[in-house]
């Protein structure tokens, strides 16, 4: 006797942009604007990749890339936009955090700024036609020079409160490291956009610890490797500081060989709040609703458990107030009800 997953309340805190498309939408678009597709995003897709070397993290960015290249125009952003949002509904969704580098769309849509203000629209509009909340957060990648990065925390500041609710960092965290981003995360939290670089994925417990000292992060995009070092599990849990955790992204990309070894169970034991989220559905197939299956399946969380991750993603959000006491209450109604007989 299980209550039904996909009517729990949730927030999604770690998804791409390019990466929440529906393959469907994929193969449609390139069709459209006469991109061609490799096999690994056609016949082959879910394509198999291993991203702990760098051959394998290139072959995930290449493929990102294409995946990318059939947003053509401003219809596209909307479509993807209003698709993955009627997704998230169906998983429960209240609140999505969708995570962007205007910079990878720039050159097509006018600029920094015009990429922007259309992603913006488009994720007004989406909310509006589905009722899931939209925020966005913009990420810098760390790839490329810290001055780029303060170029967008600037851009991100200018849209606080009109859209933009938080501040990321991606890519290869074994190039680039999160020191050498510290001004413009400063930049970003003098507006108080939450902050929520990457780290601890394919790097370890170092570039976690320097996500919270350099960074000062609120949030960790994965962080799953803070386990190889217990003092640092502690210190999440104290500081409440939350790991977006996504399982299937971490097999998928060879951060773990099996489910069963992400470290879902231990850093949720050990106290330390965790979002899950799906990352790149577009990439790796599942999505938000099975990530909370596999926490069920994989990992036995009760449903007052599965109710506790959905209460802390909720709380970690960049989500007005009002949505996340609203969302909250769904949580506790979805926990009271009984449930149904299987
Ligand atoms: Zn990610």
């Amino acid at each position: 006797m299980r209550r039904p997953i996909e009517q729990l309340p949730k927030a999604h805190l770690h998804l791409h942009f390019t990466g929440s498309m529906r393959h469907s939408t994929l193969i449609e678009l390139a069709a459209k604007h006469g991109v061609h597709l490799p096999h690994a995003l056609v016949e082959e897709w879910p394509p198999k990749l291993r991203a702990t070397d760098e051959r394998g993290w290139f072959r995930f960015q290449r493929l990102y890339d294409i995946a990318r290249s059939v947003l053509q125009t401003p219809d596209d952003l909307y479509r993807l936009l209003r698709e993955t949002a009627e997704d998230e509904r169906a998983a429960g969704a209240g609140w999505l955090e969708i995570q962007v580098d205007p910079s990878g769309y720039a050159s097509r849509f006018g600029g920094l700024t015009a990429t922007l203000e259309l992603i913006l629209d488009a994720a007004q509009v989406a909310e509006a036609a589905t009722g899931v909340g939209i925020g966005v957060m913009v990420a810098a990648n760390r790839t490329k020079h810290p001055l780029d990065a303060k170029t967008l925390a600037r851009l991100a500041v200018q849209y606080a409160g009109r859209g933009v609710v938080s501040f990321g960092l991606n890519n290869d965290e074994r190039r680039g490291r999160a020191l050498d981003f510290e001004g413009a995360f400063r930049i970003a939290r003098r507006a108080d956009l939450l902050l929520a670089p990457h780290g601890g994925e394919l790097s370890g417990p170092r570039s976690v610890r320097e996500c919270l000292d350099m960074l000062q992060a609120d949030r960790i995009g994965h962080g799953v490797r803070a386990v190889e070092d217990p003092v640092l599990v502690e210190r999440l849990a104290a500081q409440e500081v939350t790991l977006e955790v996504c399982p299937t992204s971490n097999v998928s990309l060879g951060v773990v060989d099996e489910l069963e070894e992400v470290p879902l169970r231990r850093l949720f034991d050990a106290g330390v709040p965790v979002a899950l989220g799906a990352d790149d559905p577009l990439l790796f197939g599942p999505r938000l609703a099975e990530q909370y299956h596999i926490a069920r399946e994989v990992f036995g969380f009760s449903d007052a458990e599965l109710a506790e991750l959905a209460r802390m993603s909720i709380r970690a959000s960049g989500a007005p107030e009002a949505r996340k006491k609203e969302m909250l209450a769904g949580v506790d109604a979805w926990l009271a009800a009984p449930p149904a007989r299987s």
